[in-house]
C-alpha cells in the first residue's frame, strides 16, 4: 500500500512536511504539465492536459491515502479484503475530482488552457477490467468502502488488456483488443519491492524437520513474480484513501537459468513471455465459464499474491504468531472465481509457518467469506483434478484433505448415506473428475451470500440446499447496489443539482436521505424542473447515438432501454420481438394511441457465444429496416450502440425514461443496471427477479411496469411449454413469427436467423420467451400510455429517484462490514462525523 511499510529511515522528511509541498491545483497543474510530462503551450493537446490533471489529482490522493494508511498502522485495525478477478472502474477522474471536491479549483485552473474539463476528462481509458455486473459491483463497493471509512483493500489483477471493444460491422459484433495502458495509467504507483512469488508446475516431496515431524514441500516449481500496482481510491470528501493493489505478472530474474547455461540464451528470454501471459488478458465470459488452464494460473495468481501480502504483512509486525491472525483478518471472494484461497491459505500456514491442520483449519474457515452470483448451471466452476494434478499439485494435496475430512462430517450428519456423501463431495465422480469450485468455497468459509433477496432464498432452497441443511447459519443475503456518487451526483449533474436544492445534499453521502424528495412529488415547479433536466440528457444521449450509432433520436419520444451483457437469459430478444410487433402495427395504420418511442439495445456477447451473436445480428437488422422506414419514423426508432461499457452507461442512465429488466424469473441474480436507472428517474419495466423485486416493492406497484411469469411457476410451465401453440393463441406473437420467417429482417441473407426462431419454438427453451411475450407487451402498453401523460410520468419518475435509497452500495457495505465482516469505520470520521452532527443540531 502506498507508504504503509513500515520502513521508516528517519532520514525522509515527515508526512506533515511533506504536505507542504503541494501547492494549488492551478500551479500544480502547470508544473506537471511542463516538468514532469516536458509539454510547452504549443502541444496543447487533450491527452496531455488529462495526464497533468490526472497527476496533480493523485498527488491529493496520495497524501490523504498514506495519511490513511498511517492512522490505521496506528491502531491496527480489523481489516477487510475484498478479493476479486474484475474491477470495472470505468475513469477515474470525474469521479476523484467528485470526492475530493475539488471542481471549482480544477474549473479554474483549465482556464489558463482554455479547455473544459468535460473535455478534458475523456481522453481518459476506461479501466475495463471487468465484464459486466459482477465487475462493477466491485468497483461500486471500492467507492462505498472508502466513502464509509472502511479499512478495506481490494486485490485484482491488472490485465494488460481489459474487456475488448466492440464494433458493429453488417450488423454482426467484431472484437477488438483493449490496449488501455498504451497511452499510460497516471493513477497508478508501482511497489516492486514488495512483489511476491507464485509458484506453478513442479511436484510435492515429503521432508522430516529437526523435531522429527514430516512435512510437504512443493519443490521444482515454475515460479511466476507478481509485481504490485497501487490504484488509490477516494472516499467522498471524508479525507480518507483506500487501495486497490493489481497485481502485474512477470518472470523473475532467474527464469529458465538451466537452459540460460545451455547457451540457449533467447530462448530463454522468449520464455519470459509465458510468465507474462498470466496477467495478460481478461476472459470475456460474463455467468459462464470457460475452463482454459490460462484462467486458473490467474485465478491462483491473484490469490496467492493476496494472501501472501496479507501474510507478509501481518509477519513483520507479529513475527510468525498467527494466533490472533484471524480477530483481525477477513476475505470477500467476489463468486468462486478466487476460491483456491480456501487451499492457498492452508497451503501457506502449514507448508510455510508450520502450522497444524486443525489450527490452520480454524484460521482459513474463520476469515473467508463468499458470494454466490449466479444460479445458472453453466456458471459453476469445474476444474478437472489432472489439470490441478500438474499446474497446482501441492493445493490438490491439501483439496484432498480437506474433503476427507469434510466428507467425515457429512457421514456423521447423515449416518450411511452413501449418496449424500457423493452428492457434497467436493470432487466430482467422472472419466475426468472434476473440483467443484462452490462446494470448496461453501466448506471453507464462514459466510455464504446470495445478491438478493430472491436469489439468495434459491440458494437456500435449490441449488446449495443440502448445504444449507448442514450449516444454516452461514447463509445470508446482501442485496447488491451501487454508489449514488459515480451513478447520480457524478453521471447526472443537472439532477444532482435540483436535488441539492431542494433537500439538501446530504443524500451524496448517505443515500437513505434520498426519500426526502417524495415530499415534492406533486409540486408543479418542482415537476417542471425535473422534467426539463431529463429532457436535457435525452438530448446528450441522442447526440451520442447519432455519432454512434448513425440513428438519428428525438428526445420528445419515450427513451426505451436495455443496455447490459447480451445473454439469452436477459432476453434482449424478447425485447426486440417487441419491437417488431410495433412496426407491424405501424404497417397496419394502427398508430392512433401509439406513444412514439426510441429504442436503444447495447451490450457485448462473450465471443464465444453463437446465440448471443445472432441476437446482436437480429437487433440490427430490425432496425435498419426500421428506422429506414418512413412511415416508422414519427413512432419508432432503434439503435444498438456499439461498445456499451462503464462510460457509456453514465450518459445512457440520466437519460432513460423506461429500464428494460426482463429476465426469465429466477436466473437474474441481482442486477445492478436496474438500480442505475432507477436512480436516475426511469421507471423499470420487469420481471419478478433478483432485485427487481425490491425495486418494485419499494416503489409500489403503480410506479412499475410488472409482467411474466414469477419463478415458483417456472417449472410448471416448462413441465407442458408448447411454445409453438403459445404462438398460434397469441395474435401479437403470431404476426410477429410470420414476418419474422417471411425473411422481412433478412432478405439478402437467407436463413440467417433460423436458430434464433427455432430456439424460442423448442419446447425446452429455458427462457419462456414465447410464453411471457403478450404479458410483457401488455405492460409495454400500458407504459407507453402511461407516458402520454406528462405530469403523471414525471411523479412516477420522482417517485422511482425517492424510492431508491436502499439501493445504494453503501447499504450494502455496511451490512457486509456489520454482519459478515465485523469491521468498524475509522475513529477519526467518526469523530468529525460526531462534531458535525453536533454542530447541525
Ligand atoms: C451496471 C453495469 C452492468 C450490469 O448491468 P445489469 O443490467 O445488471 O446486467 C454491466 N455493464 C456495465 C458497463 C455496467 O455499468
Amino acid at each position: 500500500m502506498i507508504m504503509s511499510r513500515k520502513n521508516s529511515n528517519g532520514q525522509l522528511p515527515d508526512t506533515a512536511k511533506v504536505e507542504t509541498l503541494l501547492a494549488n491545483v492551478s500551479e500544480d497543474l502547470n508544473r506537471h504539465f511542463y516538468y514532469t510530462l516536458g509539454r510547452d503551450k504549443n502541444v496543447e493537446s487533450r491527452l496531455y492536459l488529462y495526464h497533468a490533471l490526472a497527476l496533480t489529482i493523485r498527488d491529493r490522493l496520495v497524501a490523504k491515502c498514506r495519511k490513511t494508511n498511517e492512522q490505521r498502522d496506528k491502531q491496527s485495525t480489523r481489516k477487510a479484503a475484498y478479493i476479486s478477478l474484475e474491477f470495472l472502474m470505468g475513469r477515474a477522474l470525474g469521479n476523484a475530482i467528485l470526492n475530493l471536491d475539488l471542481e471549482d479549483d480544477v474549473k479554474k485552473a483549465l482556464e489558463q488552457y482554455s479547455a473544459e474539463l468535460e473535455c478534458v476528462s475523456s481522453a481518459e481509458h476506461d479501466a475495463g477490467l471487468g465484464n459486466g455486473g459482477l465487475g462493477r459491483l466491485a468497483a461500486c463497493f471500492l467507492d462505498s468502502c472508502a466513502s464509509l471509512a472502511l479499512p478495506v483493500v481490494g486485490y485484482g489483477i491488472r490485465y494488460e488488456y481489459g474487456m475488448f471493444n466492440q464494433s458493429i460491422e453488417n450488423g454482426y459484433q467484431v472484437e477488438h483488443p483493449d490496449n488501455w495502458l498504451r497511452e499510460g495509467h497516471p493513477w497508478e504507483l508501482s511497489a516492486p519491492e514488495q512483489s511476491k512469488r507464485v509458484k506453478f508446475f513442479g511436484h510435492v516431496e515429503s521432508y522430516v524437520d529437526k523435531h522429527g515431524r514430516t512435512h510437504r514441500a512443493w519443490v521444482n516449481t515454475q515460479d511466476v513474480l507478481a509485481v504490485p500496482y497501487d490504484v488509490p481510491i477516494p472516499g467522498y470528501k471524508n479525507d480518507i484513501v483506500n487501495t486497490l493493489r493489481l497485481w502485474k505478472a512477470e518472470a523473475t530474474d532467474e527464469f529458465n537459468l538451466r537452459e540460460f547455461n545451455e547457451g540457449s540464451y533467447s530462448d530463454a528470454v522468449a520464455q519470459k513471455n509465458l510468465a507474462e501471459q498470466i496477467s495478460m488478458v481478461l476472459y470475456p465470459n460474463d455467468s459462464s465459464e470457460n475452463g482454459k488452464e490460462l484462467r486458473l494460473r490467474q485465478q491462483y495468481f491473484l490469490t496467492s499474491s493476496s494472501l501472501q501480502d496479507i501474510i507478509d504483512d501481518w509477519v513483520t509486525e507479529n513475527d510468525e504468531n498467527f494466533d490472533d491472525f484471524a480477530k483481525f483478518h477477513v476475505f470477500q471472494l467476489n463468486d468462486t472465481h478466487p476460491s483456491i484461497a480456501v487451499a492457498e491459505l492452508m497451503r501457506l500456514l502449514i507448508d510455510e509457518y508450520e502450522i497444524e491442520w486443525d489450527k490452520a483449519w480454524e484460521i482459513t474457515s474463520s476469515t473467508m467469506a463468499y458470494t454466490n452470483h449466479t444460479l445458472l448451471p453453466e456458471a459453476l466452476e469445474r476444474w478437472s483434478v489432472p489439470l490441478f494434478e500438474r499446474l497446482l499439485p501441492r493445493l490438490l494435496e491439501i483439496i484432498y484433505e480437506i474433503n476427507a475430512r469434510f466428507l467425515a462430517q457429512v457421514a456423521i450428519h447423515w449416518p450411511g448415506d452413501v449418496a449424500k456423501q457423493r452428492e457434497l463431495s467436493l470432487i466430482e465422480e467422472g472419466d475426468v473428475p472434476q473440483i467443484r469450485m462452490a462446494y470448496l468455497a461453501i466448506v471453507g468459509s464462514f459466510s455464504v451470500n446470495g445478491v438478493a433477496a430472491l436469489h439468495t432464498e434459491l440458494l437456500k432452497s435449490g441449488l446449495f440446499n443440502t448445504f444449507y441443511q448442514l450449516w444454516p447459519e452461514k447463509f445470508n443475503n446482501k442485496t447488491n447496489g451501487v454508489t449514488p456518487r459515480r451513478w447520480l451526483a457524478h453521471c447526472n449533474p443537472d439532477l444532482k443539482s435540483l436535488i441539492t436544492d431542494y433537500i439538501g445534499d446530504e443524500w451524496i453521502a448517505d443515500f437513505s436521505k434520498i426519500k426526502d424528495l417524495r415530499r415534492y412529488y406533486d409540486d408543479k415547479q418542482f415537476q417542471t424542473k425535473w422534467f426539463e433536466v431529463k429532457k436535457a440528457n435525452k438530448d446528450k444521449l441522442v447526440a451520442l447515438v447519432k455519432t454512434q450509432c448513425g440513428v438519428e433520436f428525438d428526445s420528445d419520444m419515450m427513451f426505451d432501454v436495455q443496455v447490459k451483457r447480451i445473454h439469452e437469459y436477459k432476453r434482449q430478444l424478447l425485447n426486440i420481438l417487441h419491437v417488431i410487433h410495433l412496426y407491424i402495427q405501424i404497417c397496419k395504420g394502427e398508430t392512433k394511441n401509439l406513444t412514439p418511442r426510441c429504442v436503444l439495445i447495447g451490450g457485448k456477447a462473450a465471443p464465444g457465444y453463437y446465440m448471443a451473436k445472432q441476437i446482436i445480428k437480429l437487433i440490427n437488422n430490425v432496425a435498419e429496416v426500421i428506422n429506414k422506414d418512413e412511415r416508422a419514423k414519427p413512432y419508432l426508432r432503434v439503435a444498438f450502440i456499439p461498445n456499451y461499457n462503464v462510460t457509456a452507461m453514465e450518459t445512457i442512465c440520466p437519460a432513460t425514461d423506461l429500464s428494460e429488466q426482463i429476465s426469465t424469473a429466477g436466473k437474474e441474480a441481482s442486477g445492478t443496471g436496474n438500480m442505475k436507472f432507477m436512480m436516475n428517474g426511469a421507471i423499470t419495466i420487469g420481471t419478478l427477479d433478483g432485485a427487481n423485486i425490491e425495486i418494485l416493492e419499494n416503489v409500489g406497484s403503480d410506479n412499475f411496469f410488472l409482467f411474466g411469469a414469477k419463478a415458483e411457476e417456472t417449472s410448471a410451465i416448462k413441465s407442458s411449454y408448447n411454445p409453438q401453440k403459445v404462438i398460434q393463441d397469441s395474435e401479437h406473437l403470431s404476426a410477429v413469427f410470420k414476418l419474422l420467417e417471411s425473411g422481412h429482417f433478412n432478405l439478402f441473407e437467407p436463413n440467417i436467423f433460423d436458430d434464433i426462431i427455432n430456439a424460442v419454438k423448442c419446447p425446452s427453451d429455458p427462457w419462456l420467451t414465447a410464453h411471457d411475450f403478450d404479458s410483457y407487451c401488455e405492460a409495454q402498453s400500458n407504459a407507453a400510455r402511461a407516458y402520454q401523460d406528462k405530469t403523471h410520468w414525471t411523479q412516477m419518475s420522482i417517485l422511482n429517484t425517492a424510492a431508491s435509497g436502499k439501493f445504494s452500495s453503501d447499504r450494502t457495505i455496511s451490512q457486509y462490514s456489520e454482519e459478515i465482516w465485523q469491521i468498524e469505520p475509522d475513529l477519526k470520521q467518526i469523530k468529525d462525523k460526531e462534531q458535525m452532527e453536533k454542530q447541525h443540531a
